[in-house]
């Protein structure tokens, strides 16, 4: 964990942070000023073993992956940004707050990914894809 998250390098971000954030449910529009957006040219793999190891094994992460989020860090892929993107994201961001931290989070989406009905149909995915697309309606 490189010091805040959205801070540091992002790679070094575990399913273990060294302390856990607080929780902050009431206060969503304070915690935006918090969420940092990274933009690479792909979405690298992390360096812990554990999410490595499941983001091969469920490819999670892909060449065709254009974001992914860690607590309030996402990181977008260059060329692949719009506004339904980000909204997805800025989702993700949302349930880690809801959730209380980045452990808690990645406990219930390692679950929602390695088992039926897996990547992208669970609940945390449906629901980041959904809001999205109400943000992304045309009037
Ligand atoms: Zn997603």
């Amino acid at each position: 964990m490189g010091g805040r998250n959205g801070e540091g390098d992002y790679r070094s971000w575990s399913a273990t942070p060294a302390r856990k954030q607080k929780r902050r449910r009431s206060h969503w529009y304070s915690t935006c000023r918090d969420v940092r957006i990274f933009v690479l040219n792909s979405i690298p793999l992390p360096t812990d073993p554990g999410l490595k190891q499941l983001v091969e094994e469920t490819e999670l992460i892909t060449d065709k992956t254009s974001g992914i989020t860690f607590g309030h860090g996402i990181v977008l892929k260059n060329g692949a940004i719009d506004r339904r993107l980000v909204a997805h994201e800025l989702v993700h961001v949302m349930q880690y707050e809801k959730f209380g931290g980045i452990e808690a989070f990645l406990k219930e989406y390692v679950k929602e990914v390695a088992f039926p009905p897996g990547y992208p149909h669970g609940p945390l995915e449906r629901e980041a894809a959904q809001v999205a697309d109400r943000v992304c309606q045309k009037p």
